[in-house]
């Protein structure tokens, strides 16, 4: 009978009840220890052998890390609180429909009812090469296979990039950044909150993360300020089938206007780097101006300043400058900007 040596590593399987317990554990093994969430993208890393922790700390079990709870300004979401459960929570769906748009259109109806919302925003990139296992720089090797004259760069960064070009897949992280939220993490030095935007790390401050998270840290739960509730909003995301696909780019904004007169706005972008990119210098551009298709065009080509594209994504660029345009302006005139997303 055939012998099947390749078998996925065995590794110790840890199924805490409490938050201090999984601290407990995370502690204890340090790097040697794997957050396992939904599995949605920690199973793609273990079974094609390219990460082969000795503990997995499974957070199933964790109830206190599920739910949508009201807080004393907006809501808070536990980190294991599915994506579908976000969707359908009447109210993200009545305040903070932002979030729910993003999070609807993630994958397939069966990755959302399994994959979480903490495991969405600090999952890993999708660059192929280093998905496949080869030692680029953000494997800890010297060269970027995707940077390469030959290198399969349409999904790619144009902004932002430092030697790694890779970019952050998450459809919830940009409309988290435009809600304004905070990310609760438990870390051996205690509790930290810190805003959504800073969450996310470019490979210029650390090329082998995507997020801040270090070894022994937990994501416990993201908080939405009733700030932005019931503001216009905007989601869309462009991707290459309608069904089943991680985003080419997508982009959300926030905006309360006072007759045509933008008051307040936050724009957020992911697909063009490897943090999901804040649009500040849009935001303030645009703060003040009438919200109409020359302020849309105006907001555009700011976004992209900088943008420098790689062999094969150079459509990035006015991909990008539309996106940002109809964030402002909303798709269809005389619409409000939610509206349009809604009707489209
Ligand atoms: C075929 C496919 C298509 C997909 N398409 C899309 C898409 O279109 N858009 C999109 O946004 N996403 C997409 N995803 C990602 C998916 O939505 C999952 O949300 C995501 O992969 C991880 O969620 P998870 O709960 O399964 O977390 P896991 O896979 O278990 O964890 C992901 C990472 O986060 C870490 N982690 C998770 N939770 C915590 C926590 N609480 N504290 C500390 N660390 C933590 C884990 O250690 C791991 O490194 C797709 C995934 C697949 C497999
Ligand atoms: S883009 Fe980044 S992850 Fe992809 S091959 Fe280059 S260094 Fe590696």
């Amino acid at each position: 009978m055939a012998v099947i040596r390749d078998v996925m590593a065995a590794f110790e399987l840890y199924q805490p009840t409490s938050v201090a317990d999984a601290q407990k554990l995370l502690a204890q093994h340090g790097a040697d220890a794997w957050v396992l969430a939904g599995g949605l993208d920690s199973f793609d890393w273990l079974k094609d052998r390219i990460r082969k922790p000795k503990v997995v700390v499974d957070l199933s079990g964790v109830e206190e890390l599920r739910g949508v709870r009201t807080a004393a300004d907006g809501i808070e979401i536990g980190a294991m609180t599915t994506l579908t459960e976000v969707v359908n929570h009447p109210i993200v769906k009545e305040k903070y429909g932002l979030l729910a748009q993003s999070a609807e259109v993630v994958a397939s109806p069966q990755i959302r009812n399994q994959g979480t919302l903490g495991g969405n925003v600090s999952q890993d990139t999708r660059c192929w090469y280093y998905r496949a296992g080869w030692p680029c720089y953000r494997a800890g090797g010297n060269i970027c296979y995707a940077d390469t004259p030959d290198g399969r760069n349409r999904e790619h960064a144009i902004l932002h990039a430092d030697r790694c070009v890779a970019v952050n897949p998450s459809d919830t992280a940009p409309a988290l950044i435009a809600l304004d939220a905070k990310f609760v993490l438990r870390t051996p030095k205690g509790e930290r909150v810190m805003d959504a935007e800073d969450y996310f790390i470019g490979p210029d401050l650390d090329i082998t993360r995507l997020h801040v998270l270090q070894p022994g840290d937990l994501l416990t739960a993201i908080r939405i300020p009733s700030m932005w509730a019931g503001a216009q909003f905007y989601f869309e995301k462009v991707r290459d089938r309608n069904v089943w696909d991680f985003p080419l780019m997508n982009v959300a904004s926030a905006m309360v206007t006072s007759g045509d007169r933008i008051e307040r706005v936050r724009i957020a972008v992911n697909g063009a780097a490897a943090r999901p990119l804040r649009l500040k210098a849009v935001e303030d551009a645009v703060r003040g101006q009438a919200q109409n298709s020359a302020t849309g065009e105006m907001a555009g080509k700011l976004a992209v300043q900088g943008a420098i594209p790689l062999q094969f994504n150079a459509y990035k660029i006015p991909l990008m400058r539309n996106l940002v345009k109809r964030a402002v302006v909303g798709r269809g005139a005389g619409m409000g900007a939610q509206e349009a997303t809604w009707a489209s």
